[in-house]
């Protein structure tokens, strides 16, 4: 059964994400494989630093977060990296 493989869009390098440790791809959106990080992990990196610019405002919103957060937790990844931001933004939702 000589199968070709290529579930992948060709030239989007595999890779695992540093921070979730989910295996994922290039998804040509900004310089994720550069970072090493996934889709999600990519915009969660973008709301900490937005935080840390701006005196503590996420770039979107608390809901956008923790829902970035559950997609990394349903698709197996470890988001224990982004307790500190899921408590900063369930701290924003519940004000
Ligand atoms: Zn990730």
């Amino acid at each position: 059964m000589a199968r070709t493989s290529n579930r992948f869009t060709r030239g989007s390098a595999l890779f695992t994400c540093r921070c979730c440790g989910r295996s994922t791809r290039d998804t040509g959106r900004g310089d994720n494989e550069g970072v090493r990080l996934c889709a999600e992990c990519y915009d969660l990196a973008g709301e900490e630093n937005h935080m840390a610019d701006n005196g503590g405002d996420l770039y979107s919103s608390p809901q956008e977060v923790l829902r970035l957060i559950s997609v990394i937790e349903s698709k197996g990844g470890n988001a224990s990296c982004w307790a500190d931001l899921k408590a900063a933004a369930e701290e924003k939702q519940n004000v």
